[in-house]
């Protein structure tokens, strides 16, 4: 790839609807911050724009920290992204698996309108997406391997939109394969039940559910603007600061608001936190294990060395399990 063609595809980023850092819904997010400094905190126009672009966030070490890893991930991605299984593979598979089972009481084709099969394909590839996320990222916090690497998101200890990407490239593989699964499940289901009725509805081509998501300002909820939701609210849709508080350092904010968009699959797990005033909140992560969490060094070497440290502890556990059977074998009820 030449230089110039890089550098493009860094900036699609920024002008591809279907990514989370596209321009309008940076814009919207920008716009929704402003409105709720001026009527909500009651700051003053110049307080306001001093706010929303506070130096001592953008030009923070842990911001440009952020921004590193961006362009890092981004070559990154260029290599393997072509490696990786992809949804039509998994769809494919699926609905193989499928045409070998005997369906053919189910006729849902006849019985459902084309509006409500789009509508149904549209909610349930959302929901599917946004629930195995929560699954994935709880995943992320409990297994000390994987944790290895999602600490590397955590060590921010200032939010702007582009934290977002700050991701170990191991962690990047492991949604990758997240979202392939989810979407190649949800594809093959419906096709094989609908066939070409399935279609999803979409705003510039994003599936309406996610541009609206963007649109009311997803990209608020790695930023310092602590926008609260009404506390009902909270329990179904993840609030900017609701997300900010998942950042916390503090222990009782530990393993709290996993979810991407949706609360409610917290607050269905237990593991729902209402937001509280973010000023109050220090970010990052407590283990001082590295001694520079903002170098590349903390950010790419140390998580992959710990990574394989996990693994390995794992792995020896198993073979403890297996050697312990193994022993006692001869006398199955002593096994413990
Ligand atoms: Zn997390
Ligand atoms: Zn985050």
């Amino acid at each position: 790839m030449q230089p110039f063609e890089f550098i493009v595809s860094i900036f699609e980023n920024f002008l591809d609807p279907k990514k989370r850092v596209f321009i309008g819904y940076l814009f919207a997010a920008l716009i929704i911050a402003f409105f709720w400094l001026i009527f909500y905190k009651k700051f003053t126009l110049n307080h306001a724009i001093r706010k929303l672009f506070d130096q001592k966030v953008f030009l923070s070490k842990s911001s440009k920290a952020d921004f590193s890893v961006f362009f890092i991930n981004r070559i990154f991605t260029l290599f393997v992204s072509p490696l990786l299984l992809t949804q039509l593979v998994v769809a494919t598979s699926i609905f193989n698996l499928l045409l070998l089972v005997d369906w053919a009481d189910w006729s849902f084709g006849l019985v459902l309108s084309k509006p409500t099969i789009v509508a149904a394909f549209t909610f349930a590839v959302f929901m599917l997406d946004d629930f195995t996320k929560y699954i994935v990222h709880r995943w992320m916090h409990r297994w000390p391997a994987l944790w290895a690497l999602h600490k590397v998101h955590h060590s921010a200890e200032h939010l702007t939109p582009i934290t977002i990407y700050r991701t170990h490239p191991l962690e990047g593989i492991v949604f990758s394969l997240r979202s392939a699964v989810s979407q190649g499940l949800v594809i093959a289901i419906f096709f094989y039940f609908f066939g070409n009725s399935v279609d999803l509805l979409t705003v510039i081509g994003v599936n309406i559910l996610v541009f609206s998501f963007n649109v009311a300002g997803s990209n608020l909820r790695h930023s310092h603007i602590g926008i609260q939701y009404w506390g009902w609210l909270e329990y179904v849709l993840i609030s900017p600061a609701q997300h900010q508080l998942h950042h916390s350092i503090a222990e009782e904010h530990y393993d709290k608001n996993f979810g991407a968009t949706l609360a409610l699959w917290d607050w269905l797990f237990g593991s729902l936190h209402h937001s509280v005033d973010t000023d109050i909140l220090v970010l990052g992560i407590k283990d001082k294990d590295v001694s520079d969490h903002q170098s590349l060094y903390g950010l790419y070497i140390v998580p992959l060395i710990q990574f394989g440290a996990g693994i390995m502890k794992m792995v020896n556990g198993v073979k403890n399990k297996m050697f312990i059977a193994v022993k006692y074998t001869g006398n199955w009820r002593k096994f413990p």
